[in-house]
């Protein structure tokens, strides 16, 4: 039997990652996804690896965003274009189940696309030339809620039945991660 985890594509490959200044953050994200990566190795967990929907819509020299800029119908249907791919895979495992048993998502918590737990919120947008932008890049915080993406993608399981188990990587509680590769089992077909 085949144990498998979807997770969030910089899971695997941190050169997807929005260029960071913030060292601390860094290195606890670092520390945590090395962790989990050997975790899902001892445990035999085969990791599916999501597409990153802002290295493909925006490339790798793009802004930070929020989720409030990230939630309109176009980027919905970006995303939804990234992922039919994906839910065809789940589908087919599902279909599958003396060979796979899928223990679920794992996504990015923080980000405003892979956010399980947690995203990060503020009134983001405009020009940034002609005003003083401190105030309102201040304003941007970390919120309850999932990122568009990931909101997405269970948007889309749903309505194919299928729901499963999904968890954010968040340094500061690392143990919700760790659990989506000690064998849980998460997935139920409508
Ligand atoms: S969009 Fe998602 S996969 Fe891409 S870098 Fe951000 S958190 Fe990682």
């Amino acid at each position: 039997m085949k144990k498998i985890l979807l997770v969030g594509h910089c899971l695997l490959n941190t050169a997807s990652k929005l260029k960071s200044y913030d060292l601390g953050d860094m290195e606890a994200e670092e520390a945590l996804r090395r962790s989990l990566l050997k975790a899902a190795i001892d445990n035999g967990v085969q990791l599916l690896q999501l597409p990153c929907p802002e290295l493909l819509q925006y490339g790798a020299r793009r802004w930070g965003h929020t989720c409030d800029q990230f939630d309109n119908v176009f980027f919905r249907q970006r995303c939804r274009e990234m992922l039919a791919p994906v839910v065809l895979q789940v589908q087919e495992y599902l279909a599958n189940p003396q060979e796979y048993e899928i223990l679920g998502i794992l996504g990015i918590d923080g980000s405003p696309s892979c956010g399980v737990k947690y995203t990060c919120r503020g009134p983001w947008g405009g020009e940034f030339s002609g005003r003083d932008v401190s105030g309102v890049l201040k304003q941007c915080h970390l919120a309850e809620g999932r990122g568009v993406f990931m909101d997405t993608l269970l948007e889309m399981l749903g309505e194919n039945g299928i729901t499963l188990k999904c968890d954010g990587l968040f340094p500061p509680e690392p143990e919700r991660a760790m659990a989506m590769v000690e064998g849980n089992v998460g997935v139920r077909k409508a």
